[in-house]
This record gives structure tokens, C-alpha cells and sequence, in this order.
């Protein structure tokens, strides 16, 4: 089960997690980079960068589409004053 996606911090791909917790060793599969999750940052191993996770991570949102437009279309005839 992937629990979360992330981008490469060394090549940008999108790498899958299918575990997440402390200490994890994160491997790219795509250019073989090493990264250890900790503390809620992502440790390139290979430049000794830190990186938030958050930044890390993808925003292809495809689930939960929110329709926040409310467009109050009664607005238009209420103005009707006697
Ligand atoms: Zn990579």
C-alpha cells in the first residue's frame, strides 16, 4: 500500500512509500538516491540536504474534488422592493 508520494529531491521523479516512520531508508529507484526519513524531514544521504516533507510532496490531487463556487444566483432577483 503506497501511504504517500513524494518527489525525488535529486531528480524529481515520483517516488511511492509504502512505509513511512522514523528512520526509514528511502531509495529512488529512478537515480538511486539514498534518503532517510527523520524527524519529519526527508535527508538526502548522498548531499547531506535536509528537505521538509511537505515540500516534497505531490500535489496531484485526484480524489476529493472540491467545488467551493457557491455562485448565489437568488441574489439576482431579490432585489424587488415595495
Ligand atoms: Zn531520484
Amino acid at each position: 500500500m503506497v501511504v504517500k508520494i513524494i518527489l525525488c529531491p535529486s531528480c524529481g521523479e515520483e517516488i511511492e512509500l509504502t512505509d513511512l516512520y522514523e528512520g526509514v531508508e528511502i531509495r529512488c529507484k529512478f537515480c538511486d538516491a539514498l534518503m532517510i526519513y527523520q524527524e519529519g524531514r526527508i535527508l538526502l544521504v548522498d548531499t547531506n540536504e535536509e528537505f521538509d516533507l511537505e515540500d516534497l510532496q505531490s500535489y496531484e490531487e485526484e480524489e476529493g474534488e472540491e467545488e467551493e463556487v457557491e455562485e448565489e444566483e437568488d441574489y439576482y432577483y431579490g432585489e424587488e422592493e415595495y
